[in-house]
Order: structure tokens, then sequence, then C-alpha cells
């Protein structure tokens, strides 16, 4: 061929600026675009001829001496005028329209702009790294003469004969001085192990170590596939094929009944870097109307109290894209751990096609769907397993539920409450066991060891407490109240804030309410407190400091999101119960020294069964505690 100079195109001046400065976070994506393209250059050969096909593969050489990053594939190659039309105009209009639609968006959505980098831009992203680029390119075609591309800048380009001998491409980068850290063959591997790790072609990543009397010396499988080599061997030293850092056929893209537990196991353990083993997991294999395959991991919860953070990484034919894209995967699934791998997933997609793509959001209701099958299905055919499971996951579940209301209606019979004696119960089971006693009502408990003497009260009448003591149950139980059945007239109280159910209808003597009232006012030293007289089923409770559920609810809140400064005071009464004998007698005796005393001990210890003390409070029971000890030895 003849040599031929050119511009890419009229308006290239603006792209590079841009694409430099958009990507500038993720610039490692050029790694993921170049390996890419060779791979489709591998399985384009495939389609066409499979024998010759056969031990394709890429190599990746790291050159530090010569600064140069090497991608060398063995597959279709391009004539001269594939690459005029491939990569002067293909490559470059890709970049172009990808860039447009971006920068309609500078400026607004910020926390979008964060995905743009991950989507790369195809070929053209080298320039981000590299000041000289060219390709070396042979055809498989019949006839077809290598050729050699070259540009510094991505705007102007050379185009002429290339020594290449062998079918295939290779692309050679000149890093620039800014990015030396893409020779740095670790840094390299990490970068491959993220974007192109199941990529369907093997990848070699080979160090050039040092130039001898112009001879290179090529050194394949550093590092982890080196020690791996010498694992393998069963005593005998033979030298072993160099092993490619992807895994070309990953465990999603199998069909599920060719899958073990095992092997699920060992995924998550490799993909995920854990050691501790996943609950139970979802194989996801569709092929029609949409291609998506992939595995959700159900993980064990971490820590009682803590978040859950998932990884849903996002996959297109084997080829990385991004973690966690809430486009395209319900946010609550972002809880779990799993690779999705859409094959119609375009790598270099826009904005607006995550936002309005009928496709994208139809993807999202397979994965809801799903989840929620194999949730349901399992809570009818292994309840006891899902029980077992049921710790573990109740918070994603609570989470999901609240967030999508196509998973809560899937859902709706499958919520467990766990009692304080360990049973789970559905709603409507709770409902029919203890509906008699209370009505409409759902009693819990926030910390099972701290609320014991009140639970206590409910549990020695036959009603089943649950435990609500995570962070995400302050929600639930106000979503239950008020979305999930808008209608019902249902509630959830905590043991301290029910008290209809613990009341008696055995005889009560008449007391006097008055006189115990200001009574307790002025042991509490407050002069509006709420008192009211009772009669309690327990007679060996004299006074009970009973606390409105919905301001507490409202502050809980308010520590949650960290808005305490709008919380109300707290809203308690004071409940005497007038079947209390100690009740009856301050209640006949002429107020004194003494039946304030023992009205205020009997207020700070209804108060000692909710919360600690305050420091000088506590103080002051002491002291208190120590006259009545004294007192009842004199007697
Ligand atoms: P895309 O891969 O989305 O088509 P790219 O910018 O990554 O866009 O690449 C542009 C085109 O250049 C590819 O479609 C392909 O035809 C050609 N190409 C790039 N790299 C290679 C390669 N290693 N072997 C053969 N053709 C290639
Ligand atoms: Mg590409």
């Amino acid at each position: 061929m003849n040599p031929i100079q050119g511009n890419v195109s009229i308006d290239a001046q603006n792209i590079m600026p841009i694409i430099k400065k958009w990507l500038y976070s993720d610039k490692d994506i050029f790694i993921r675009e170049v390996v890419s393209n060779g791979c489709d250059a591998i399985t384009k050969l495939r389609m066409v001829d499979y024998k010759l096909a056969e031990g394709c593969a890429i190599h990746v050489e790291v050159d530090k001496a010569a600064k140069e990053l090497r991608f060398i594939d063995d597959g279709v190659g391009m004539t001269e005028e594939e690459v005029k039309t491939n990569i002067n105009q293909v490559a470059f209009s890709g970049a172009k329209s990808f860039l447009e639609e971006y920068a309609k968006s500078e400026g607004k959505d910020d926390d979008q702009n964060g995905i743009i980098g991950h989507f790369g831009l195809g070929f053209y992203s080298v320039f981000m790294v590299a000041d000289k680029v060219s390709i070396d390119t042979l055809s498989f075609r019949e006839g077809a003469e290598a050729v050699r591309w070259e540009s510094e800048d991505g705007m102007s380009f050379t185009m002429g004969p290339s020594e290449r001998a062998e079918r295939g491409t290779t692309i050679t980068l000149h890093i620039s001085d800014a990015e030396e850290e893409f020779l740095d063959v670790w840094r390299v591997r990490e970068v491959l192990e993220r974007y192109c790790s199941f990529m369907a072609v093997p990848i070699y990543l080979d160090e050039i170590k040092e130039v001898k009397q112009e001879e290179e010396v090529k050194v394949t499988g550093e590092g982890e596939g080196a020690q791996a080599e010498s694992e393998d061997q069963d005593g005998k030293a033979e030298p072993e094929a160099p092993k490619p850092i992807n895994d070309t056929k990953p465990l999603y893209a199998k069909a599920p009944q060719d899958c073990t537990d095992e092997e699920y196991k060992e995924f998550y353990r490799k993909v995920f870097h854990e050691y501790e083993d996943p609950l139970f997991w979802i194989h996801l294999n569709v092929d029609y109307p949409f291609k998506l395959k992939g595995i959700l991991y159900f993980p064990k919860l971490k820590e009682k109290f803590g978040g859950i953070e998932g990884q849903i990484k996002l996959y297109s034919g084997q080829v990385f894209v991004a973690d966690n894209i809430k486009e395209v995967i319900p946010e609550f699934l972002m809880l779990l751990k799993g690779v999705i791998d859409c094959a119609d997933f375009p790598l270099n997609v826009s904005r607006s096609f995550l936002q309005n793509d009928g496709y994208v959001r139809r993807i999202s209701n397979h994965i809801t769907k799903k989840v929620a099958d194999k949730l349901t299905g399992m809570f009818k055919t292994e309840r006891e397993t899902y029980e077992g499971f049921w710790p573990d996951i109740h918070p994603f579940i609570k989470y999901g539920v609240m967030r999508e209301e196509k998973f809560a209606e899937r859902m709706k019979d499958c919520l467990l409450f766990k009692t304080t004696e360990g049973k789970f119960l559905t709603l409507d089971e709770y409902k029919s066991r203890n509906g008699e006693k209370l009505p409409d009502k759902m009693v819990y408990t926030s910390d099972p060891a701290r609320q014991d003497a009140a639970i206590r009260l409910f549990t020695e009448r036959g009603i089943d407490v649950v435990v609500l003591d995570q962070l995400i149950d302050v929600n639930f139980v106000s979503y239950m109240e008020y979305s999930a059945d808008p209608e019902s007239k249902f509630k959830y109280c905590r043991v301290d804030a029910e008290l209809d159910s613990l009341t008696s209808d055995a005889e009560a003597p008449e007391l006097d309410g008055d006189k115990l009232t200001a009574l307790v006012r002025e042991a509490a030293g407050k002069d509006d407190l709420t008192v009211e007289l009772k009669p309690l089923a327990n007679e060996s409770i004299p006074l009970m400091l009973i606390e409105d559920e919905q301001t507490r609810r409202f502050n809980e809140m308010g520590r949650i999101y960290g808005r305490s400064e709008f919380n109300m005071p707290a809203k308690y009464s004071v409940v005497l119960n007038s079947r209390s004998k100690t009740v009856q007698k301050l209640a006949e005796r002429e107020k004194d020294e003494r039946s304030v005393l023992l009205m205020h001990q009997l207020f700070d210890l209804a108060e000692l069964s909710r919360q600690p003390l305050e420091a000088e409070q506590m103080t002051e029971f002491i002291r208190r505690s120590m006259e009545i000890v004294e007192f009842a030895a004199q007697m």
C-alpha cells in the first residue's frame, strides 16, 4: 500500500481534551477496551473458521524498558480498508457520540457523572495514557497485506505497510511519562483481573524482563501464575503451560444443572475474596426475551448492627462493565453479592439509554422477580431452612419490601417475626395465636435484655413478644403500619408502650387518684406528669412508665438520620397499679416524707428498667436505697 497521512476528523481537535478531562478518574478502562477488541477479533474468527481460532489468545506485554504496553491478538485482523473504516471512522464516531451524550449533562446530576468512566469509549481511550499509539495488523483474508497505523494524539495519523507476518493485530502503546503506573506489571494485572477475568478468550500477561544482546526475554505467567504452576505439579518436574489470567468459562455462564454446590461456593470465594461461605444463591439463566445470566449470593450478616454492603458486578458478554449500577440493578439487591451478565448491554452506554430504556427496566424487574420466587419457594417448601436463614436475610428482605412495591407484593406473606422464645411467626400466625388477648396489635422488644421485665408481663400472660432489634426495624414497623396495608388498624407497640392487654378485670379498690397523682409528681419533681390509675393483671408491679410509641419512634428515626435536633420531648405517662398492695398503702397514708421517698424509689425503679439512670439520679437512688435498708433493718 501507499503511505497515507490524514486527520481522523475535522472535529477531532475538540474531542481529545474532553476525553482526558471526563475520564480522568477511570483511565484504566483503556485496558478493558483494547483487550475486549482483541477478544471480539478472535470471536469473529471463530465464527468464520472454528478450527483456525483454536488456541487463539491475547497477550499483554509490559515492556518497561521500552515504555511500551502491547496487546497482541491472533484474531481476524484488519485490511487497509477496514482500518480506515473501523479505526478512523467507527472508533472515532463512537467516542464522539458517547462524549456528546455526556457533555450534555455536565454540571447537572453530579452523582451520575461518576459512571461515565466505567463505560469507556472504545479504542480511543488509549490516548488517555499513551503519547504514541500504533496498530500493526494483518487480516485473515486471502491476499491481505499487513498495515501499520500510527498516531500521537488521536487526531492525525499515518498509515503504511507493516512488517507483521502473522494474522492478527498488535496494538502498541507508548505510555506517556505521567502514566507510568501502566508499565508496572502488578498494576496491569490488577486492571486485567478487574475487567477481564471472565472474558471468553484466554489472556496472558507477559513481562518483558530485560533486553540482552538485542534479544528480548519474555517471562510468562509471573507472580501468582508461576506459583500456581509449581503447586500443580505432582512430583514430576515437567514444565507446565503458562496460565491465563482469566476464566474463559465462568460458572455463571454454565447451565445451573451442571454446577455443584462446591463450585458455587468456590466461585463466591474467588470473585468476592470471601472466606465465609454464602448462605444460598440464585442462578439466573434466561435466553428470552433477553439474555441474562448470573449468580446472586446471599451473604451471612457480618456484624449484628452493622450495615450490609453487597456488590453486584455487571458484565456484558463476559466483559466487566461496572459495580452496582443502580439503573440496572434494583437498589436493594445491591446488598447481595453477585455477578450479572446482560449480553445485549452495550459496553459504550449513554445515560439516556440507562434511564429510558425499557430493556433495562425489564432486566431489573426480572431479577427482582427471581429473587422473590426463590425466597417464597423456600418459605413454602423448606420453611425450616428459611427460618434458619431469616436472622441473616431479614434486613435485606425488609429493605427490599420497603423499597420495591413489586417485591413487597410477592414477599408479604413470607415475612417472619422472631419471638423472644425463638419461634418464627408470620403476621397471620401471630394474629391467630394472640388476637384474643391482644387484638389488632403486636408487641415487640427492641432490646430483650434491657426490657426483660416488661417482656415477662406479656409472656406470663401467654402473649408472644417479637424481637425487632435492628436499625432497619424502626423504619420497618412504621412501614408495616402505614404503607404495607393502609386499611388495616393493626399496630406495633414496644413492650413498654402497651398497657391494654395487661390490665385485669378483677376487682380493684377505688383509690384516691388525686392524692396519688400529687405524690408521684412531687417524687418525680415533674408537675406535668400524666398519671393514670389502672388495675394491672400482675399485682406485684406498683408503677410502670409507658412511653408513647409514636413519639419514641419519631425520635429514633431522628437519631438514625442524624437529625436529633428535631426530636420531641419523650412523652410518657406513669401508670399506678391499683391492685398493688404498695400503691394501696400509699393511697391510704397521709402524705409525709416517707411516702414521697417510697414513691420516688418506685419511680426510679421503673425508670431503671427502661434505661440506665443518669449519674446524679443514680447517686440519689443508692442513697435512698440505703435509707430504706437501714429502716428495714431496725424493724
Ligand atoms: P467497538 O469495539 O465498540 O466497535 P472500538 O472503538 O473499541 O469500538 O473499536 C472500533 C473498531 O475497530 C472495532 O469495531 C473493530 O472493527 C476494530 N478493531 C479494534 N481493535 C481490533 C482488533 N484487535 N482486531 C480487529 N479489529 C479491531
Ligand atoms: Mg471495543
